[in-house]
């Protein structure tokens, strides 16, 4: 692992360079001050996210859409994630709806679809709302090793 991380901000979404022992350390975004993780999934738009999956965390995307039920069931066991699986990871939100490009271009088929982003690359997919447990397995067993 390299000792120095690009880490997208939140909100201003511009990229900071990390040391990696400072991950763990609250740190904030240099250029508008605030706290580079939240603890909660961020919903972005195409420009935004390209930021992201330039940048060198591992990205869990949750790709859902309003009117889709099983999508809503799961929501809250994706927003509670966040916090447990920060600093290792980027939880993100592509509503498919607002955000078409993205799921044509990561193909997705059905909804809600979990993806694992690292490097530019899709390491894992899972399909469908699944329960909290085994949401919990599917990242633990897929995640890279911090
Ligand atoms: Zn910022």
């Amino acid at each position: 692992m390299t000792d120095t991380l690009l880490i997208a901000c939140p909100h201003c979404h511009r990229k900071n360079r990390l040391p990696a022992a400072r991950l763990s350390a609250q740190p904030q975004c240099g250029a508008c001050k605030q706290s580079l993780f939240i603890g909660s999934p961020l919903s972005l738009n195409s420009t935004q996210f390209s930021k992201h999956s330039s940048a060198d965390l591992p990205l869990v995307i949750d790709f859902w859409a309003a009117w889709c039920g099983p999508c809503q069931q799961f929501a809250p066991v994706f927003e509670q994630a966040a916090a447990r699986i920060e600093p290792r990871a980027r939880l993100i939100k592509i509503d498919t709806e607002a955000v078409p490009e993205l799921a044509a271009r990561f193909a997705i088929r059905s909804i809600p679809t979990l993806l694992i982003l690292y490097q530019g690359k899709e390491i894992a997919r899972l399909n469908g709302a699944v329960p909290p447990q085994e949401f919990e397995r599917w990242l633990l067993s897929n995640l890279p090793v911090a």
